[in-house]
């Protein structure tokens, strides 16, 4: 086929998301799988948002509200911030392209931890921007070592926080010296996708630094401790200016009207964000102690997901466990070959995967 697509785009890497259950069924002829590969809420989305969904869907032949103006309003007032410095995204995902597509072109370089959330480097790849890897330091991200690798092209800086896919946050007291360093015109964006899981009370929030005078973007979403990844829905707190030039380029109808109306149901959830988080810690803790046990070793983490040593080849581990009918991730493509990373389930999905992953180490 004869194209004249950029060579930029031809070197991308597919991501490669957690195998769905469906085509694990498939494939093996394997019924009831579970799946621990994608840091999603095994409790099902909240039931508050599914009320609100069902009352909606009687208006799906209209479009959305393209402002999403109840949802922001709502966000605004929780987060303390103003309504024009909130934007909304298909999933946290879009906000992350968006923000790319804003500040960067060929020549420009953009920072990322490595390693970290696979999205970061393929968005900057897609507008023929280059990507800076600065390696994690005992599975953290350095600030200081980000800080020597900003230059005159640096234009945006990744962090994750905690850090997908090794649960490692980065420490409020770290981060004031380096926001110091980082020259006015660099975007820092803060990925806080799994910040509600966090029990370190060290742990930074971006939201604290909305008004330091920097340009910084926290980065959320309802896929995670919200139940709803099905939906897409996620969002960015900026400064107004760099908000009104996202909008420029946001597609009017982004998010769905059924998103609109579950988010907001959902965060009047309480009852339901309290049990995930009181599964989510119970559950991890109760893997770190069957691991122990079985002595086996893992590195504990701040989400609702962690990373365990196979010490063998991952992309094995993770084949054998799918015949168990258990889906987990392989950090082999993360720059990990012998990690798997395994994402908190229900007490009786973790149940099953430690015997079967018992059985695979065996
Ligand atoms: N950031 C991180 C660190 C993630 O792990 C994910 C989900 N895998 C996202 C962002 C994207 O979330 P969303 O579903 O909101 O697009």
């Amino acid at each position: 086929m004869k194209t004249h697509i950029n060579d930029y785009i031809l070197k991308i890497k597919p991501y490669l998301p957690g195998k769905p259950m469906e085509e694990l069924e498939r494939e093996y002829g394997i019924a009831r799988s579970i799946k621990l590969a994608s840091n999603e809420n095994p409790l099902g989305p909240a039931p508050k948002a599914l009320a609100a969904i069902e009352k909606s869907l009687s208006r799906l032949n209209r479009y959305p509200d393209g402002s999403c103006y109840d949802l922001i309003h709502t966000l605004s007032q929780r987060l303390n911030t103003s309504h024009q410095q909130i934007v909304l995204g298909n999933g946290s995902d879009e906000i992350i392209t968006m923000l790319s597509k804003l500040l960067l072109s060929p020549g420009c370089e953009a920072i990322i931890p490595q390693p970290s959330f696979l999205i970061y480097d393929i968005a900057v790849r897609c507008c023929g921007a280059t990507s800076v890897y600065v390696p994690l330091k005992g599975f953290s991200i350095c600030l200081k070592d980000i800080e020597r690798r900003i230059s005159s092209k640096t234009r945006m800086i990744f962090l994750c926080n905690p850090n997908n896919p090794t649960g490692t946050i980065i420490r409020k007291s770290d981060f004031d010296d380096f926001l110091a360093a980082v020259p006015p015109g660099v975007v820092i964006v803060i990925d806080e996708a799994y910040v509600e899981f966090v029990r370190d009370p060290q742990c930074l929030s971006g939201i604290d630094y909305l008004d330091s005078g920097k340009n910084i973007v926290v980065l959320r979403t309802f896929s995670k401790v919200y139940g709803l990844a099905g939906l897409r829905i996620g969002y960015g707190v900026m400064p107004e200016q760099l908000a009104e030039l996202v909008n420029r380029i946001r597609l009017p109808f982004n998010v769905n009207s059924l998103g609109q109306v579950a988010a907001m149901a959902a965060l009047e959830d309480k009852e339901f964000f309290e049990k995930t988080l009181r599964l989510v810690h119970g559950e991890l803790d109760f893997l770190y102690a069957s691991l122990d046990k079985a002595g086996v070793d893992y590195f504990p983490s701040q989400t609702n997901f962690f990373l365990i040593d196979v010490r063998k080849n991952a992309d094995e581990v993770y084949e054998q466990l799918l015949r168990h009918g258990v889906i987990v991730r392989s950090m082999a493509s993360y720059g990990y070959p012998e990690y798997i990373r395994v994402t908190v389930g229900l007490h009786e999905e973790n149940v099953r995967f430690i015997r079967a992953l018992e059985k695979v180490m065996s």
